[in-house]
């Protein structure tokens, strides 16, 4: 996907610090941070730090280390936000509804079922780093 990854995008933005974004962990090939317009409170997003646009696109050991990050980041979230459940999904393309052409795994606290709109309303930046370190505290 190197060639038409678009290194223009807003999480490649984010990944050359060129963007900022509300971090809550990263290791060494994955990056995860909050959502700018949640669909609900503790709504983050996970990216492979490689130039990979669907999950199709992505090398064994970006995969491995995305998924390791659900597992960290999406536990301290049900913690956090005091939900005992939580969902993981992720789209790819833009048939499928992705907005953004950088793989992501967006982790929601809950369940999907009556959450707002994707990517619709822009949150409060104090309120997104306040979530973000309640669960950057359940992470070890
Ligand atoms: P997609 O539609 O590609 O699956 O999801 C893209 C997600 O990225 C949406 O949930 C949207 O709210 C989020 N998003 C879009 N632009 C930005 C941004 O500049 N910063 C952050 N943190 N999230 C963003």
């Amino acid at each position: 996907m190197q060639g038409t990854y678009d290194q223009e995008n807003i999480f490649a933005k984010i990944l050359r610090e060129e963007a900022p974004c509300v971090k809550v962990y990263e290791n060494d090939n994955a990056l995860a941070f909050m959502d700018v317009m949640p669909q609900t409170d503790g709504h983050v997003l996970v990216i492979p730090k490689e130039p990979a646009e669907t999950i199709y696109d992505l090398s064994e050991d970006a995969s491995l280390a995305c998924m390791r990050a659900v597992q960290i980041v999406g536990k301290a979230i049900e913690q956090a936000m005091g939900v005992g459940g939580s969902t993981v999904f992720q789209l790819n393309g833009k048939a499928a509804g992705q907005t953004v052409p950088h793989f992501h795994f967006h982790v929601l606290p809950g369940s999907l079922l009556g959450l707002k709109g994707h990517a619709s309303e822009m949150a409060d930046p104090q309120t997104l780093m306040d979530i973000a370190e309640k669960i950057k505290s359940f992470i070890d």
